[in-house]
């Protein structure tokens, strides 16, 4: 049986998560919700008995809850809340393997995308673009209101490549003169 694309996030990120221990069918650790203190109400230092946040699988969906506060949800939403750029990535290999969008417990990278305001009809819009063409269309008027980790490095690499074409530049001018 192969690993999960879940239990090798959980692997992933399991040094971020304290009190972390392997148990026979599931992963428990600090809730981050509400133990992130790392105290208990008298103020004693948690240890790996009192972490109250679980990561189960049922019928091979993964989902979280903690035994205190009691939060439970799914893998998916845990992530979203807890590691929103590892967010996009697990969508990405979710959408990939075909366990996503509709009944699965994720969402289409496509559906994410567009609660990012990025669509086919909106393609990402970046401040520095090389290649900026007028357009006729009177709606594209504002950025997304949020930016995915991916238009953010699209955004920095235009930045690094106009920063270079101007070192050059100047190289070329210090040689001619
Ligand atoms: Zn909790």
């Amino acid at each position: 049986m192969s690993i999960s694309i879940e239990e090798n996030l959980i692997h992933y990120i399991a040094s971020s998560l304290p009190l972390f221990s392997k148990q026979s069918n599931s992963y428990r650790f600090q809730c981050p919700y509400c133990q992130f203190s790392g105290k208990d109400s008298k103020g004693k230092s948690l240890v790996p008995s009192t972490a109250k946040g679980y990561f189960y699988s049922i019928y091979n969906a993964w989902n979280y809850k903690c035994h205190k506060c009691g939060i439970s949800q799914s893998f998916e939403k845990f992530i979203a809340a807890q590691y929103p750029l590892l967010h996009f990535e697990y969508v990405k290999m979710r959408d990939q393997l075909g366990i996503a969008g509709y009944q699965t417990n994720c969402p289409s990278l496509e559906k994410l995308l567009s609660k990012y305001g990025i669509t086919n009809s909106n393609p990402p819009v970046f401040l520095i673009s090389n290649n900026a063409k007028p357009t006729n269309d009177p709606k594209v008027t504002k950025l997304p209101s949020m930016r995915s980790p991916q238009q953010q490095a699209g955004h920095q690499s235009q930045i690094n490549h106009l920063l270079k074409i101007k070192a050059q530049q100047k190289r070329d001018r210090e040689q001619w003169w």
